[in-house]
């Protein structure tokens, strides 16, 4: 589950293509990093594939399905922004739960879908407080368990860590990192850092005005950027 293929995909806003033509394949349980300089269309790129936006040409399959007009809800893929996005009136449990009290989803089956989400992001003792109650990276970590709770086929973040400092940064790194490899559920990770990318990334996509410059494993992109462009992104000697 979680296979995502992108065929021929273009987004134009009014007159102004800003995707041009992306074809892509993200496996089964892949970590993949959309990875380019700010405005090259990365956060434009993940909401199509979330269905938030439609593009207007191509086709986006999931595990083999057409999706290309399946609506946001019915994608079976959870989002987690960069502004946590939380619902400020609402404690944290709250918050985890909304949404799944509308499915047909029992009770017994939230309760314990959000203690799981709550041991694995630590959160656990924080459930009756809000937002505002909360740090910046205990906020961060509740929008990634909303994320959790929904029990994505994949998980599409989008510069989720960039409004933390550089320390917190790097411990939550190294815990997406982490979540990544106990639930094995396909990630797209978008970030504007290289640093990021390449401590994370099964395989990195290297945008540029739209377009995808490289596809590799992170070493592959290191030793063998196809251009300069690549070479200076990455930071690799050649
Ligand atoms: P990134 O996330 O890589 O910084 P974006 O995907 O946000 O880039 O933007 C890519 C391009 O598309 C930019 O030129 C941006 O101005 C344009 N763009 C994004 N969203 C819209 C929109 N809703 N209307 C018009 N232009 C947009
Ligand atoms: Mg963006």
């Amino acid at each position: 589950m979680g296979r995502i293929v992108l065929k021929g995909i273009t987004k134009s806003f009014g007159n102004a293509e800003v995707i041009h033509g992306i074809d892509l394949e993200i496996g089964e349980g892949e970590l993949v990093v959309f990875v380019g300089p700010s405005g090259c269309g990365k956060s434009t790129l993940l909401r199509l594939i979330a269905g938030l936006d439609r593009p207007t040409s191509g086709r986006i399959e999931i595990d083999g399905e057409d999706v290309t007009r399946v609506s946001a809800a019915d994608r079976g893929l959870a989002m987690v922004f960069q502004s946590y996005a939380l619902y400020p009136h609402m404690t944290v449990r709250q918050n985890l739960s909304f949404g799944l009290e509308n499915t047909r989803m029992p009770k017994s089956e939230i309760a314990s879908r959000i203690d799981e989400a709550g041991r694995m992001l630590e959160i656990g003792d924080l459930m009756e407080r809000r937002p505002t109650q909360l740090s910046g990276g205990q906020r961060q970590r509740v929008a990634i368990g909303r994320a959790i709770v929904r029990n994505p086929t994949a998980f599409l973040l989008d510069e989720p860590l960039s409004n933390l400092d550089a320390e917190l940064r790097g411990t939550m790194r190294a815990e997406l990192a982490q979540l990544h490899e106990r639930l094995a559920t396909t990630m797209i990770y978008v970030t504007h850092d290289q640093v990021e990318a390449m401590t994370l990334a099964d395989r990195i996509v290297v945008l540029r005005k739209g377009m995808v410059e490289q596809v590799d494993t992170p070493l592959g992109l290191y030793n063998q950027p196809q251009n300069l462009f690549v070479a200076g992104f990455i930071g690799s000697p050649n």
